[in-house]
């Protein structure tokens, strides 16, 4: 088929992307800065099992508390995907560790390097290039007289090769942006078109999380109380320092253990949180066997992905979990609807914004996740003005539920009760101060909830600055 993508950046959402069109006979080219060995993050993250098992891995079964299946590591060393031990139930405490509550945790541990790698190697199976050392730059795009999404049209871009330094033109009927929060991309875009803008530094998260060895057998001081004292639990510790901090067990010898703050936040460090959590559990050996920082982005999304010629993809969009900062999944999801969209433009040989609308379209009205993550945006804010005493309060009251939180922290939204606030007040526990935080925190969620159920389901000009007027 005489339709070229180029996709910039092999993260999940663009090698996913690449295979599903590739496996569809579209031309693609993955344009990637790193070396195939760098490709993907040094740790395992959580990411979520249904939308790797959408993207068409071969899961693991669930058989207790161990994952089962050709793709789970057999030893830290091993070859698979996947770390051997399940979390299907999570402890999330309060920030004192005053009370705790259990979810279903939707999600499974997940080597990003080799994930990344084994997503590479079936890109490539279907068909796509991958061309690594390769920096997209600029984009080329030619203007008319609109303003908005409808102003410009790409046709390409530069990209920078590392080795030679040499500068290339790369044409191409549809340019991915899918290389992370930075994107370099759509920044180079007029500022008019929408999709142009930085993002703010309120939008990150400053996240650390480090893989240890342990020993089990030594295990001396339990977590929270004595009966747990044989083991590190699986556990996230939300709202501690204006992020959360968690410990994930690997298998017998490993453990994960992180923290994320709010990235302008004054307190503690990630890596200092997570070395006090090692300092109170002589059972983790000091010196980690790998892992790393970075900036997480968990703002709300892009209010439109799309320009002639041009989509943005995954974090570079802001599509991770504002409550968790977990980007993979939205990733891989919004890859998925794209390539229904992008198989049928590049059969009708379209790439104009009226066609790639339909990604918007898919996004916001036809996947609850996009409406989901704008108003969890809107949660995450609240919660973050509040104090860890605050939030221990609202955990040991139930008024943040385990089905709430639950919800968030599987990147869905559920709306917490006004009733049960109400009860609360009537009931003699009310703080009413952090109540009216809370109640402003879902309001302003609700809102945004409904708002994007009325997301334009067309591309329209005039509808689409109406509706982003009322945002
Ligand atoms: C410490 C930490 C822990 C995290 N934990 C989790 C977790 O547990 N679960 C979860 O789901 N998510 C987690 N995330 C977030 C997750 O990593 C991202 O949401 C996810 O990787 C986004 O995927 P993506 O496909 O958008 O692109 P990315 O994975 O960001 O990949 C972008 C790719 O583009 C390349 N690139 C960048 N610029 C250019 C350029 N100019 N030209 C060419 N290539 C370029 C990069 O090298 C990279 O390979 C974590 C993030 C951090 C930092």
């Amino acid at each position: 088929m005489n339709y070229r993508v180029v996709v910039v950046g092999a993260g999940p959402g663009g090698l996913v992307l690449a295979k599903k069109l590739a496996g569809q006979g579209i031309g693609v080219t993955v344009c990637e800065k790193e070396s195939f060995e760098e490709i993907g993050h040094n740790w395992s993250d959580a990411v979520e099992y249904s939308a790797l098992k959408a993207a068409g891995l071969d899961m693991p079964e669930l058989a207790g508390r161990q994952w089962k299946g050709t793709l789970v590591k057999g030893g830290p060393e091993e070859p698979g995907i996947f770390e051997k031990h399940a979390v299907p139930r999570l402890k999330v405490y309060s920030p004192g560790r005053e009370s705790f509550k259990e979810i279903d945790f939707d999600m499974i541990t997940t080597d990003r390097r080799r994930l990344a790698q084994h997503l590479v190697t079936e890109a490539k199976a279907a068909g796509a290039e991958i061309i690594y050392n390769h920096e997209g730059r600029d984009l080329l795009y030619t203007e008319n007289d609109q303003k908005g999404p409808g102003g410009v049209s790409v046709s390409g871009l530069t990209a920078k090769e590392l080795r030679s330094e040499k500068l290339i033109a790369i044409d191409a009927d549809l340019v991915v942006e899918s290389s992370g929060f930075q994107s370099v991309l759509r920044s180079s875009l007029p500022k008019h078109t929408g999709l142009a803008d930085p993002f703010e530094k309120s939008d990150f998260a400053l996240v650390h999380r480090d893989v240890y060895n342990y020993d089990p057998e030594s295990a001396e001081k339990g977590f929270l109380s004595g009966s747990e004292a044989q083991i590190i639990p699986d556990h996230y510790r939300y709202g501690y320092n204006s992020g959360y901090q968690w410990s994930h067990i690997h298998n017998e010898t490993q453990i994960d253990i992180g923290a994320g703050i709010k990235s302008d936040h004054q307190g503690a460090d990630p890596r200092e949180i997570v070395e006090a959590f090692i300092a109170e559990h002589p059972a983790v050996k000091p010196g980690p066997v790998r892992g790393g920082r970075s900036l997480c982005i968990v703002g709300r999304p892009l209010k439109n992905f799309v320009t002639k010629g041009f989509f943005v993809l995954g974090d570079a969009a802001s599509t991770s979990v504002p409550t968790t900062g977990c980007g993979v999944g939205s990733a891989i999801y919004a890859a998925l609807h794209a390539v229904e969209v992008i198989a049928e433009a590049a059969a009708e040989k379209r790439n104009d914004l009226e066609k790639l609308w339909e990604i918007n379209r898919k996004f916001y009205l036809e996947d609850p996740r996009g409406p989901s993550l704008a108003a969890l945006n809107e949660l995450r804010s609240v919660l973050q003005t509040m104090t860890h005493e605050e939030l221990d309060f609202l955990f040991e009251k139930d008024l943040i539920d385990a089905a709430t939180l639950q919800e968030a922290i599987n990147g869905r939204y559920k709306r917490l009760e006004l009733t049960d606030m109400a009860k609360a007040l009537r009931s003699g526990i009310a703080r009413p101060s952090l109540l009216l935080k809370l109640n402003k925190g879902i309001r302003a969620a609700d809102k945004a909830y409904k708002h994007y159920l009325n997301y334009p389901s067309v591309w329209d000009a005039r509808e689409f600055e109406l509706w982003q007027r009322e945002s």
